[in-house]
């Protein structure tokens, strides 16, 4: 293989060829209906915030190739159709979701709730990791625990999910660090897709964050979690 080919970062043994969507197409089509009714809209990444976008395909809205054909279909698809499913379920659920409100995994997955949920924190695992090799000054987290992770279907320790309730905005908020009173530093983004949020956390083992009790995550065995406010600012 030629030095300018760009590995997959998840199997490091093919070349990266596949440009992934950095917010889940189905997530945008049922947000804005095949023929894009609303658009367009403000998306916020890495590079820039409020970026006009007049159509679903708009190229912004797929990451650079980062990751392998192999490792963006058979290897992560039972992720993104998890993730897919509770996102349907989140947002068009005959109760809307109310701030603090108990949300149980085993109503969203009627079967194997505990692996469809891990299979959803793999999900964000493959966004984080490529925001981690995308980020031009690069985020200070290492990515191989990330690749670990999905190639062998277990999670990772240190990354956190919550879900709450959105303001109705689409984007991703870029991952911001936040320093704890004892000067460690978590990360935390967000993905916005209209009146759902879900903030990913990366918090190194030993970290304490008061919000992380606040957070779902599969080590602790248990579907259930708690509806946050992540509305941002009013
Ligand atoms: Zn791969």
């Amino acid at each position: 293989m030629s030095d300018n080919v760009t590995l997959c970062w998840i199997c490091k043994k093919n070349a990266a060829t596949t440009r992934e969507h950095r917010i889940k197409h189905s997530d945008l089509r049922s947000i804005f209906g095949k023929f894009g009714r609303g658009l367009p809209f403000y998306y916020s990444d890495l590079q820039q915030p409020n970026q006009l976008v007049q159509s679903l395909n708009a190229r912004l809205l797929k990451a650079p190739a980062l990751i392998c054909q192999d490792c963006n279909s058979a290897r992560t698809q039972p992720h993104d159709r998890a993730w897919e499913h509770m996102s349907m379920w989140l947002r068009f659920r005959s109760m809307p979701l109310h701030i603090g409100g108990r949300v149980r995994g085993d109503k969203i997955f009627k079967y194997n709730a505990q692996k469809e949920m891990l299979n959803v924190h793999l999900f964000f695992l493959k966004l984080f990791g490529g925001m981690i090799c995308e980020a031009a000054g690069g985020l200070p987290i290492p990515i191989e625990p990330f690749a670990e992770a999905i190639m062998a279907n277990r999670f990772h320790r240190e990354v956190y999910l919550q879900f709450g309730k959105g303001d109705g905005t689409v984007g991703i908020l870029p991952a911001q660090a936040i320093t704890l009173p004892g000067g460690h530093v978590i990360f935390i983004w967000m993905y916005r897709i209209g009146p759902v949020v879900v903030n990913v956390i990366y918090a190194q083992n030993g970290e304490y964050w008061e919000n992380l009790d606040k957070t779902w995550h599969p080590k602790w065995g248990k579907t259930n979690f708690r509806v946050a406010d992540l509305m941002g600012p009013r």
